[in-house]
């Protein structure tokens, strides 16, 4: 038996459960498919899984397909160890921590933390998106109400916080998850400084991107310090264009004439964020950012307004658009340009990650790594797809249109088809299919 056999915990063990429970979601056929399929992936000799920094001081964590149970606490001192293991115990998910410890093998406490990488999860749950409404739903696992779109904090009818959510990584959500990808990047490397070889840049496999970055310097940053960094993507505590705090005439005046975005950080950002916005607003654009009542002084006034207020600094100077538009656009702006990140998994110095070259047991993509440069054009549909070859018969309860692998696929509803080996894994994964008889 390698290492001790833990409580399950953890979020996506309950979802692996529901997949793994044969009965409701997924029968056995199927999840003897999905098993095959890993299986054949780990045990292949051209599988390369790529070895983090330090793979030693590393736990390793796995979720086991049969045992329907969590793994902790694992160490490997090779990447050719890890890959025997994976070929042999076939894991529905492999995750290694973040951390470097003197004993990763220990418990919790008796670790001996030495340091941790600055990581950070952008998933396509925690971005609203037009499309969440067509394909996501969730139901309260205590009271049974259901909805549409994004799963909420907390049931509206019963105020539990357990839930049956049934997801899709779907291509319009994986965009707008690549957007505040590209804007963590961007501030990771302009605003924070790091180079191009300390930040590394992954899909997660599911819905989303991860970012780690391993640098001495944050290595040894305690939750606190990794909290302000946090706020710091997230623009929280950002006091906008000078901030309200002053209040009275004069110094309504004063902070009006004391406006001025230089050209670092998050000053630089507003200053781009209001040019970029002001020059290409619509009305609605307008509206949406609470400025109704001047919209159409501030569209008949655009290069004036670029001109005198943003470039020159003289905020008041445009009659009709008061130091008080000029804050509320700020605010609207600095939504815009954070970065939507799971502020948990980067304040989380002990945290688990699912591992780089790894399939990942609700969609059988790979985790994938590569050049933040090539970000733009990534398209996990074709790049993080981990099965290439084959065909199934699966009855397909319902599924919205997707592209993989250079095929497009669905919309299906109730019917039995023929589908690539990666589309059958990935809809049964997501309760979207059986394999048929
Ligand atoms: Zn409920
Ligand atoms: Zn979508």
């Amino acid at each position: 038996m390698l290492g001790e056999r833990l409580r399950v915990k953890f979020g996506y063990v309950k979802s692996f459960m529901r997949l793994s429970r044969g009965k409701d979601r997924v029968n056995e056929a199927s999840r003897d498919f999905v098993y095959g399929t890993f299986s054949e992936f780990y045990s292949d000799p051209s599988t390369v899984i790529p070895s983090p920094a330090s793979l030693g001081q590393r736990e390793l964590g796995f979720l086991l397909f049969k045992e329907r149970i969590m793994l902790r606490h694992q160490i490997f001192a090779r990447i050719n160890d890890l890959k025997l293991f994976l070929g042999e115990r076939v894991p529905s998910d492999v995750y290694r921590s973040c951390a470097y410890y003197e004993n990763p093998a220990a418990e919790m406490d008796k670790k001996g933390w030495l340091g941790a990488d600055l990581v950070f999860d952008i998933d396509a749950d925690h971005i609203p998106t037009s499309c969440d409404k067509l394909h996501d739903e969730w139901t309260c696992a205590k009271c049974g109400f259901s909805g549409k779109g994004i799963t909420p904090e907390a049931c509206p009818a019963c105020e539990g916080q357990k839930f049956d959510a049934k997801t899709w990584p779907c291509e319009v959500c994986l965009e707008s998850a690549k957007e505040e990808t590209i804007k963590l990047i961007d501030m990771l490397s302009v605003d924070f400084g790091f180079s191009d070889s300390e930040v590394s840049v992954f899909f997660s496999g599911h819905r989303g991107y991860h970012v780690h970055v391993e640098n001495e310097a944050v290595k040894t940053l305690d939750t606190m310090a990794r909290k302000e960094i946090v706020d710091y993507i997230t623009g929280l505590g950002l006091s906008v264009l000078g901030g309200d705090e002053a209040k009275g005439r004069s110094a309504k005046r004063r902070r009006a004439r004391s406006f001025s975005l230089h050209d670092f950080g998050w000053n630089r950002r507003l200053k781009l964020g209001l040019r970029n916005f002001i020059l290409n607003a619509t009305k609605e654009d307008l509206i949406d950012a609470g400025v109704k009542s001047n919209s159409a002084v501030i569209l008949r006034n655009r290069e004036l307004i670029l001109k005198r207020c943003i470039e020159e600094g003289r905020w008041s100077s445009v009659k009709g658009v008061s130091v008080g538009t000029w804050r509320k656009l700020a605010e609207y702006v600095k939504d815009l340009e954070s970065s939507k990140i799971d502020t948990v998994v980067t304040t989380d110095t002990h945290r688990l990650i699912r591992m780089n070259g790894t399939l990942h047991g609700k969609t059988g993509f790979r985790k994938v790594e590569f050049p933040a440069t090539h970000l733009a054009d990534f398209n996990p549909f074709e790049e993080a797809v981990a099965f290439k070859e084959g065909a199934v018969k699966v009855s397909v309860s319902d599924a919205p249109k997707f592209r993989l692998g250079g095929s497009v696929l669905g919309p299906y509803k109730r019917q039995t088809v023929e589908v690539p080996t990666a589309a059958a894994v990935l809809l049964i994964c997501r309760g979207r299919a059986e394999v048929a008889n």
